[in-house]
């Protein structure tokens, strides 16, 4: 029984790295493992690990397997047998998690602790930013049965893929697959859109242009013009419009002017990209 293996490899919180060549970890996913409880056919297990190298997770446990594995696991995995050839075996779940800080366990069935079973997404924005300094568990059962009620009591958390209620197991795999996925996913920065929006002034000066320009080709009612630039507005406000898009629908009205004044066909007229 080897334990050794599984000492947290740190990284230390938000530490900076020479700018511009890596970025700010926000997780280490050398530090979760996947533990298959009893796991039983031998082609999952190499589609297991499979998953798991797709998702950057190198760590396999399995405890008590009930079976080998064999040419097919190898197959299966596709070129993660590395992952297959470091997986330990343990005589029990509490020895293959006995380092883990965090400890997951996955089921189909939602049971005795509903309540607090998270989805995946939440489950793996919850534990990244913990694998820079914690060793993390992420825990199958096997295929015909799942997890014992006792082996998810032995987790601090339970997650369950969303799927349709009345089919609601997933091969084991790809349940390995759904969990690591969101996993590595957790590991990246969100990046948030710089977004500058058009100041008000910009804004003002592009209704009037669209309110002069509407009217004179009579779109908008003469008696109650307002009314449709008021929906107009909220569709523009809707759209969140920056400078270089509100000079784009002036110049559209320019256009719409200089046809009306000029009567001349469009591909004549002046052009204003708006840049
Ligand atoms: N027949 C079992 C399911 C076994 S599937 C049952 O009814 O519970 C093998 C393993 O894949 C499960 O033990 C669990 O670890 C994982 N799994 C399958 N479907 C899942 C789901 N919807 N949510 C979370 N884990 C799931």
């Amino acid at each position: 029984m080897e334990l050794e293996h599984f000492e947290p490899q740190s990284e230390g919180p938000g530490k900076k790295m020479n700018p511009g060549t890596k970025p700010i970890l926000s997780a280490n996913l050398d530090n979760v493992s996947v533990i298959l409880v009893n796991p039983q056919h031998p082609g999952n297990i190499g589609a297991a690990a499979r998953a798991m190298k797709n998702m950057r997770v190198h760590h396999m446990a399995m405890v008590r397997p009930h079976t080998e594995l064999t040419e097919l696991s190898i197959q299966m995995a596709c070129g993660a047998d590395d992952i297959l050839q470091n997986a330990r075996s343990y005589d029990s779940l509490g020895d293959a998690m006995a380092t883990a800080a965090i400890t997951v366990a996955t089921s189909a069935r939602r049971g005795r602790r509903r309540k607090d079973s998270l989805s995946p997404r939440e489950m793996a924005e919850l534990i990244a930013p913990l694998t820079l300094d914690n060793r993390v568990a992420l825990v199958f059962g096997p295929e015909s049965s799942g997890l014992s009620n006792e082996d998810i009591e032995h987790c601090q958390y339970v997650t369950c893929i969303p799927t349709d209620l009345a089919f609601s197991s997933l091969n084991l795999a790809q349940a390995v697959l759904l969990l690591c996925y969101e996993m590595n996913m957790a590991t990246f920065p969100k990046r948030q859109r710089k977004r500058v929006l058009a100041p008000q002034i910009e804004l003002d000066g592009m209704f009037e242009h669209v309110r002069d320009a509407l009217s004179r080709i009579g779109f908008l009612p003469s008696d109650d013009p307002e009314r449709m630039m008021l929906v107009l507005k909220r569709i523009f406000a809707r759209a969140g419009l920056d400078s270089r898009e509100s000079r784009i629908i002036r110049g559209i009205m320019r256009q719409i002017n200089w046809y009306r004044r000029a009567g001349a066909p469009v591909e004549e007229g002046p052009k204003d990209s708006g840049s």
